[in-house]
């Protein structure tokens, strides 16, 4: 296989692709796309990039919306996707809660390991090296900092809070936005 078969990048949603809520994005209705992120997305698609969203969706465990909300809002962003020549090529998404002990739910590394298994099997380890990581929160990127990605803390959604917080892997780099990510990564 060679090295452009592999091109991946991984994203979290809530607070880099949409706008996050307080209270959970909760229906398609809900689900606003921050500026930019489409447009980020239809330039790393078009650059040759396979886009993989990993996503916390506990507001499903927590009963506030079902399953076929979340692919309503998922078809959403596909739809505003299309036009720009956009893709999304997977969603990785946890539905559980804490009390649930799943391993899926960040900062546990289980959706990042899935994604390498899909995208990078037989890969030598650290399972995601070099794979660009895109989030909003710390608990985006200390599990991707494990597994060897290229970490990067968007200053949308909680990223402020998370910047200020501090505890980031000492090696992540910061953007405004993923706009301001994807121009920078793919120098464009
Ligand atoms: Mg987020
Ligand atoms: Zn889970």
């Amino acid at each position: 296989m060679s090295q452009h078969a592999a091109k991946l990048i991984i994203l979290d949603r809530d607070g880099v692709i949409n706008v996050d809520r307080d209270d959970y994005v909760k229906s398609a209705q809900e689900w606003e796309p921050i500026p930019g992120s489409l447009e980020a997305i239809a330039l790393l698609t078009q650059a040759g990039y396979r886009v993989a969203v990993a996503t916390n969706q506990s507001g499903i465990g927590r009963g506030f919306y079902a399953l076929q909300d979340l692919h309503a809002m998922h078809q959403k962003m596909a739809d505003l996707l299309a036009p720009l020549g956009g893709r999304i090529d997977s969603i990785f998404f946890c539905p559980h809660v804490d009390a649930d002990h799943c391993n899926c739910r960040k900062p546990l590394p289980g959706m990042y390991l899935e994604i390498a298994a899909r995208y990078r099997p037989g890969a030598s380890a650290p399972a995601l090296a070099d794979i660009p990581v895109v989030g909003d929160s710390l608990r985006d990127l200390l599990p991707a900092s494990t597994l060897g990605a290229q970490l990067n803390l968007v200053l949308t959604g909680k990223g402020q809070m998370t910047l200020a917080t501090g505890g980031l892997p000492a090696n992540t780099a910061v953007y405004e936005n993923l706009l301001a990510f994807t121009h920078q990564h793919l120098k464009v």
